[in-house]
């Protein structure tokens, strides 16, 4: 694009500016010019919606083990403040080659993860293991597919993708997140499918692929890397933060968790929060949440309580100082009171 010319200096054929007997107005003018065309790209690049600023967020990756790396984004919602970073993601480096899981929230998110990977290693990364499509997990897929990954992921993903919802929550994105997720920003499809568990050997690591859904969704897939002990369990796992429930079935979630668990992996990197070396203590705010709202809805449903009145009873003071709290909540309680009135509804149609 075009930027503004700086401003001539007049004085030899127009009026004279006094410019070179002053030199501090010189250098304010200057930085005045400066100022215009930074504002004038950015708002070209950015408002107009091509090129995604870039973060300034610190995305430093914790080592977890020898191969094992993840970032840990912000407790709270996505927001302005967090650039979108209130998602993780992880990478294992192998012996001749990368693995990364997930793929955090923006296409800037992905830019600044990969160029994370490579203060680390210049091995390349083959492939991206998608949690689940949520905004949050997979919209920093493009770095990685320009640099020659292969994503993979459940084959529920390909139903999601089917319908209206990424393009609503694209479009919301664009908005909430303007300066990240941009014009430009394309949804990358997996470029491969796994139906149920699966697993696969690259550069001397065992890596296997648990289908967890239907859970926090249909498609829920977490990593195992076997020799390091690590299992990387998307949003089964919420931890330092309110989960964010949407449209799970809460019941199978539940059973998921119990499953995890009994794996007894040494550490669980968590779709939100802190890894975890304890997954049994860990995971216990998610079940705990998940248990509570199913009852308290549960005995809604059962009392035929219109759902404003069961909110307004329900007391919520365990769960109400969580980040995320005011933002996901009621929400969260409204999904469930739906699906167990729907529970209950084809229960009482089966009795029949
Ligand atoms: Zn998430």
């Amino acid at each position: 694009m075009m930027l503004a010319r700086p401003p001539e200096r007049r004085g030899e054929a127009g009026e004279p500016c006094g410019c070179d007997r002053h030199p501090r107005l010189r250098i304010a003018l200057w930085l005045l010019w400066l100022a215009v065309a930074l504002g004038l790209a950015l708002f070209a690049g950015h408002g107009l919606g091509q090129v995604p600023a870039p973060v300034t967020v610190d995305l430093t990756p914790k080592q977890l083990t020898p191969r094992v790396w993840y970032v840990q984004g912000d407790a709270g919602a996505v927001s302005l403040r967090n650039q979108g970073f209130m998602s993780n993601a992880g990478f294992v480096v192998a012996d001749d080659a990368v693995v990364v899981f997930d793929a955090l929230g923006t296409p800037a998110l992905g830019e600044a993860l990969l160029a994370q990977i490579r203060r680390i290693t210049d091995k390349p990364v083959r492939r991206v293991v998608v949690s689940h499509y949520h905004a949050d997990h997979f919209y920093g897929l493009q770095a990685f597919k320009a640099a020659g990954a292969e994503v993979i992921a459940h084959r529920a993903v390909r139903d999601y993708l089917a319908t209206e919802a990424p393009a609503l929550r694209l479009a919301e994105r664009r908005q909430s997140l303007a300066p990240w997720v941009t014009g430009s920003m394309q949804i990358v499809p997996p470029d491969r499918y796994v139906d149920g568990d699966a697993s696969f050997r690259l550069g001397g690591l065992d890596f296997r692929l648990v289908a967890a859904g239907p859970a926090h969704t249909p498609e829920d897939l977490m990593m195992l890397v076997e020799q390091e002990g690590v299992l990387f369990a998307g949003d089964l796992v919420f931890a330092g933060r309110l989960p964010f429930v949407g449209d799970a079935d809460t019941r199978a979630w539940l059973a998921a968790l119990e499953r995890l668990a009994a794996r007894s992996p040494r550490i669980v990197v968590t779709g939100h929060g802190p890894a975890s070396t304890d997954a049994r203590r860990d995971l216990a705010l998610t079940r705990d949440y998940l248990l509570f709202l199913r009852s308290e809805m549960g005995r809604a449903v059962d009392e035929m309580l219109e759902f404003d009145e069961a909110y307004a009873r329900t007391d919520w003071s365990r769960f109400a100082a969580l980040p995320a709290f005011d933002a996901a909540n009621r929400r969260n309680a409204y999904n469930v009171y739906l699906s167990m009135q729907r529970d209950a509804l084809s229960g009482a149609a089966n009795r029949r």
